[in-house]
């Protein structure tokens, strides 16, 4: 099979009733920019900055952090680069980034952390903007935002970047072509403002790791709670399906990034509610390229609204067996 997925690296995810879909991969460090080669992915949906900041005794010197983001640019080429601004506190916690009071929080995951933690402490967020900024002067940036729960916060880190770009210019330094600004779907309040929220947005990336532990009130680290739920559930796949269609008249572009969509019946099940873009765990590249290439995508859709209005007892099992008959 490892020859088989070599052999779909240059093979382009077109469903079988030719529609492009985009498979992209989560990334974090250099080490990782290979990737995109051997796998022939479409872009980093996902780079998750935060990594360099785990790795280091201290945090990350402006300088460092352009050099790093150059370096990933770079190797990207003309593939797009979705960089994540830092979702640190919680449980990763940093010696050098502590809580004013210096006290542990008894539910990190829901606390002190990603854009909660930036918008405290901005200089952290200023820092990592200009240096973002600067890294990406003659090309696109893409930004997003984690843990947005409310639109406030989304135009607050944005301001961040905004004012940042003004101080570059007025130092006639080389600006980004463009910024794309998005805003990472991780928290189920944030659903509830895509009407308002949309029309700011460049796009719209959703978290299913931390989206799902918050709709199950299931801790995502907890091996006790692995069983408790599932991706294939009408719960969330309805609430998804909720979210492409809040979107749709505004024509934001929407990708899955959490670890689901590296799963071949998620997969399915998120072409079946209308996402045709993912980001995925890089090995799951080429057996992600290969179901794209059997599915119709039409006829994924007719039965998934079919499960989702009438929600059969076992979804999964529902797919599987499609999934079976049509020869996936
Ligand atoms: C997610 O929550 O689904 C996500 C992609 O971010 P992370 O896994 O880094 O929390
Ligand atoms: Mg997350």
């Amino acid at each position: 099979r490892q020859a088989l997925y070599a052999a779909m690296r240059d093979v382009e995810p077109v469903s079988a009733d030719g529609q492009r879909v985009r498979v992209m991969i989560n990334a974090g460090l250099r080490d990782d920019m290979p990737m995109l080669n051997l796998t022939g992915a479409d872009g980093i949906g996902l780079f998750r900055t935060e990594f360099q900041f785990l790795v280091s005794a201290t945090l990350p010197a402006r300088e460092r952090q352009t050099r790093l983001y150059r370096d990933v640019l770079d190797a990207a080429g003309d593939r797009p680069v979705v960089f994540r601004t830092v979702d640190i506190g919680g449980d990763k916690v940093l010696p050098y980034l502590r809580h004013n009071d210096g006290e542990t929080e008894e539910n990190p995951a829901m606390g002190w952390r990603a854009l909660r933690v930036a918008l405290e402490r901005d200089g952290l967020l200023k820092v990592q903007a200009r240096a973002l900024l600067e890294a990406a002067g003659g090309r696109t940036l893409n930004v997003m935002f984690p843990m947005v729960t409310e639109p406030w916060e989304f135009d607050a880190a944005r301001a961040v970047f905004e004012s940042q770009l003004a101080f570059l210019k007025q130092q006639k330094k080389l600006l980004p072509d463009a910024i794309r600004y998005g805003a990472m779907l991780e928290v189920p309040a944030l659903a509830e403002y895509l009407d308002v929220l949309a029309p700011r947005l460049s796009f719209l990336s959703i978290g299913t790791n931390d989206l799902t532990q918050f709709l199950f009130a299931a801790d995502r680290a907890n091996p006790k709670l692995a069983e408790r739920y599932d991706w294939l559930s009408p719960a969330i796949l309805r609430f998804l399906r909720r979210v492409v269609l809040a979107v749709a008249p505004f024509g934001t572009d929407v990708t899955v990034c959490g670890e689901m969509g590296g799963r071949r019946l998620e997969a399915l099940a998120l072409l079946g509610i209308g996402i045709t873009r993912l980001s995925i765990t890089p090995a799951a590249v080429g057996p992600i390229k290969e179901l794209v290439r059997k599915v119709e995508l039409p006829a994924i859709q007719a039965a998934m609204a079919g499960w989702l209005a009438n929600p059969p007892a076992d979804l999964r099992a529902e797919i599987a067996a499609w999934a079976t008959a049509h020869g996936i």
